[in-house]
């Protein structure tokens, strides 16, 4: 799905744009000074507050450690985060006979996200604190194919308006909204997206005048790589590659510091996994998204099971139903083998070229198949890549459950906060 062409977008913000409330006016010197004591401020409170969010609570002590601030900046800056709204003291802590430390952590109460999963076959809306935890979902099926951007936009308008009145949450005091495509986003929000057959679709100005919040746009690979970081599978890891597996196939390659995270994407799926091999979307022949996308795993069942298709309608409902029948010998657990063998080719490819320490499989995809591929998929890729760099990366399934993609789309906002010191 996901990448699809050019590097890995930045996020856009396309909504109501936020200016510094406090230009200073002066002369050039008082006013490199002001920016170089806030830029200073900023980024003490940005240290500590992304500690506690990405690691739990902690002692003022710890993040001394943590941060390499000083012990009267971290008292400061707690200070402040405190009466701020975003830090609440969470208990004591017994120190070895000293006296007990007071635990920090992140107010969940302080602002509530929205993010959606613009899927290929769905549209889900999820409303969340903003540390992540689900507060109400909404999730509506579209027409597959080559959906109508304007068709789209009402949907995640009517999910928005759907999850804040079910919540009794206003719209308008959103920290924001992020929206996850499956495809690259230009500058003005412009996105391509061959799996939607979009190319240049204005999706942002679309969106923008019906959402009262911050708006936020990028490739719903990279957002999923960031949450399975945060929240999911990916936790204390180093470098880790989340496969986003749905009916196109993406990875970001996602790494982790004590400082934070970044994730990017890649064209993973458009990668060859058989000289002159299946016909791709993208023109080229032999991509791996042309084994294990959701469509070429439906038609090859089609074809092994002499032109059956697998349950009533709909890629989603199809692959369910392929799975039910998996259990016992025939095409659908033919098909099943196929797939987490070319699944298997394709991580191991990664983890030759750029030595993973955990690679992650995401999406509906993996949800619905992976359990049952997992040992397949693990073997194949044991067999295609140096042992020594099988043996140190971990082939696992995410964490983040039905609401990945959406849950990836709301980080966008968070993140932008945590890098705006909380402000
Ligand atoms: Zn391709």
């Amino acid at each position: 799905m996901p990448g699809t062409g050019a590097a890995a977008p930045r996020p856009r913000h396309l909504g109501r744009s936020r200016v510094a409330p406090d230009i200073v006016r002066g002369s050039p010197v008082k006013r490199a000074v002001g920016q170089t004591t806030r830029d200073l401020r900023r980024h003490n409170r940005t240290s500590v507050l992304t500690r506690l969010y990405l690691h739990g609570p902690a002692s003022r002590f710890d993040l001394m450690r943590a941060t390499g601030l000083s012990s009267a900046t971290v008292s400061n800056v707690v200070t402040d985060l405190v009466a701020d709204g975003l830090v609440a003291e969470a208990g004591l802590l017994d120190s070895d006979g000293g006296r007990p430390r007071t635990l920090l952590e992140v107010r969940p109460g302080y602002a509530r996200v929205v993010g959606v999963d613009i899927g290929e076959t769905h549209v889900q809306v999820g409303l969340f604190d903003w540390t992540l935890e689900t507060v109400a979902t909404a999730t509506f099926p579209m027409d597959e194919g080559s959906p109508e951007p304007a068709v789209l936009a009402a949907l995640v308008t009517a999910g928005i308006e759907e999850v804040t009145a079910e919540a009794g949450a206003d719209p308008g005091e959103l920290l924001g909204v992020g929206v996850g495509v499956p495809g690259a986003v230009l500058p003005g929000g412009l996105v391509h997206a061959p799996t939607l057959g979009w190319s240049g679709v204005p999706f942002g100005g679309l969106l923008a005048p019906h959402v009262a919040a911050p708006l936020h746009l990028d490739n719903c690979a990279r957002t999923l790589g960031q949450a399975e970081m945060w929240r999911g599978a990916g936790r204390g890891a180093e470098r880790a590659i989340v496969a986003l597996l749905a009916v196109g196939v993406g990875a970001a390659v996602a790494t982790g510091s004590p400082g934070g995270v970044t994730s990017t994407t890649s064209e993973w799926g458009h990668t060859v996994v058989e000289a002159g091999g299946a016909a791709c979307r993208c023109g080229s022949r032999g991509c791996l998204e042309a084994y294990v996308g959701a469509d070429a795993i439906l038609e090859h069942y089609a074809g092994a099971s002499g032109g059956a298709r697998p349950g009533p309608s709909g890629t989603e409902q199809r692959v369910a139903a392929l799975m039910a029948e998996a259990g016992r010998p025939g095409p659908a657990a033919e098909t099943v083998r196929r797939t987490a063998e070319y699944l298997g080719i394709g991580i191991a490819n990664l983890v030759n070229l750029l030595s993973p320490d955990r690679v992650i499989l995401s999406g509906w995809v993996s949800a619905a198949m992976g359990p049952a591929m997992l040992p397949a998929v693990r073997d194949a890729m044991r067999r295609h890549t140096l042992n020594y760099l099988a043996d140190a990366t971990a082939v696992e399934i995410g964490r983040l459950g039905q609401e990945a993609v959406a849950l990836g789309a709301a980080t966008l906002p968070v993140h932008e906060l945590l890098t705006a010191g909380g402000r």
